[in-house]
């Protein structure tokens, strides 16, 4: 179904459709019918986790009545995503202003982000509708998902970056999961429209983040949470935003739940961007009415965030607004130092994920969250994802874009020494 409040438009669930034909907007999965009720969901729900079927192990298809749009569950492509932890993190909760902080790590995933969780759901209707194979422009985690979950479901994946802006850690995936890799000497809006065209040409399908069934597996997150939670609803759910697609996940997610029953309150969402690549943020603080402009050149080294016009932005507005929730932004600076609080917890993430606790200190520092509140960050991606970022920071090498070098506020350089116990000893007294 169309998502503009003023559309509405209604289509088949197998129509190959990427926006809705008569006004252009977003589309959306709805469902029809009788919901089961919400103590025999949970009861169901967590009577699977004791089973080995390939199914109830993933921790998105476990779920499956939460986003019934398969008819046939042969379809399913999986490899046992989600299942991610809630990790206790009393230290960075102090970084961050916090009596208590719990982070749900999304880089447990099969190939290290929550864009797995939508990912089986995206490459799961690829199979149903019978496509042979599937495209997405990106240079980052949504190739190396996409990469693994077709050559696991027997398509062939294509993936479009544009020429010279390569993130090797996650092209290293792609490649190794066997996608075919186009560099074209085009920037992202030029190479979405191409890649629009061949796949209506070709008949291959697009699995980028508009894709309205990666939306609904990524609710899976939430569903998890909650579960994991025992149906307790948090005050705060922190992450960071890019294209806005979690974000409107979440959102969705977390309204269906309550319309279900299952929870009894929406916990706030807080959406923490990158201050070079924050056109979300901007937008919220514009005056109501005003057109949501596009960063025309974002800038961040977070790369999952730098995102200059986040599609999905009209949802965005929809699930923050309505769970009284706020849009923050955060430095580079912020950004770095908050990631390696996080890794002296024994836990790590890559540079966006960071942005949520960067947030969370800011939003506390200026009292629009409270220590004693009940809040969960979401780590979007493993700590493996940028090890070059790792070691520039500790090394002190770490440059933000525009070339201002960082501060390695909590550097933690590796030491040269001779070969020389007395010496390594003297140096280990100290
Ligand atoms: C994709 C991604 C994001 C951004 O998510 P959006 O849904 O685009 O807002 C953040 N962090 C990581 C690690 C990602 O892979
Ligand atoms: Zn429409």
């Amino acid at each position: 179904m169309c998502f503009e409040a003023a559309c509405r438009a209604r289509y088949a669930v197998t129509d190959v459709l990427y926006n809705c034909p008569k006004c252009g907007g977003l589309l959306e999965a709805v469902y029809e019918g009788a919901q089961p009720d919400a103590a025999e969901l949970r009861g169901l729900w967590r009577e699977r986790r004791l089973s080995n079927a390939p199914l109830d192990q993933s921790g998105v298809w476990r779920y499956r009545e939460f986003f019934p749009f398969l008819d046939d569950l042969r379809h399913v492509v999986t490899l046992r995503e989600g299942n991610t932890p809630l990790l206790d993190a009393p230290r960075a909760a102090r970084y961050g202003g916090l009596d208590k902080l719990v982070f749900k790590h999304q880089g447990f995933n099969p190939t290290g982000s929550f864009k797995d969780n939508g990912m089986t759901c995206g490459a799961s209707q690829a199979v149903r509708l019978g496509m042979r194979r599937v495209a997405c422009v990106s240079t980052g985690n949504t190739s190396a998902s996409m990469a693994a979950y077709a050559s696991a479901a027997g398509l062939q994946p294509i993936i479009f970056i544009p020429h010279g802006n390569i993130s090797y850690g996650k092209l290293a995936q792609a490649l190794e999961y066997g996608a075919m890799t186009l560099q074209v000497e085009a920037n992202f809006d030029q190479i979405l429209a191409l890649v629009r065209v061949l796949a209506e040409r070709l008949g291959i399908y697009l699995l980028n983040s508009i894709n309205p069934f990666r939306i609904e597996g990524q609710k899976s997150i939430m569903v998890e949470m909650m579960d994991q939670r025992d149906w307790r609803v948090p005050d705060w759910v922190v992450l960071p935003g890019g294209n806005l697609g979690n974000t409107s996940a979440f959102g969705k997610a977390l309204r269906e739940m309550a319309a279900a029953g299952l929870i009894d309150r929406l916990p706030k969402l807080a959406v923490v961007q990158a201050e070079g690549s924050a056109p979300f943020y901007d937008f919220m603080r514009q005056p109501a009415g005003d057109a949501f402009r596009a960063v025309e050149h974002p800038e961040t080294l977070a790369t999952a965030i730098k995102i200059g016009d986040p599609v999905s932005w009209p949802k965005a507005l929809l699930e923050v607004t309505s769970t009284g929730g706020i849009v923050e932004k955060v430095s580079e600076q912020e950004i770095a130092d908050a990631k390696a609080q996080i890794g002296l917890c024994g836990i790590g993430c890559e540079p966006a994920s960071a942005a949520t606790l960067a947030g969370i200190r800011k939003l506390t520092a200026s009292g629009r969250m409270r220590a004693d509140e009940d809040v969960v960050a979401v780590l979007t991606g493993n700590v493996l994802k940028d090890p070059d970022y790792i070691y520039r920071y500790h090394t002190s090498q770490l440059d933000a874009p525009g070339g201002k070098r960082l501060t390695s506020s909590f550097g933690n350089a590796p030491t040269v020494v001779p070969n020389d116990a007395d010496k390594i000893a003297a140096l280990l007294d100290t």
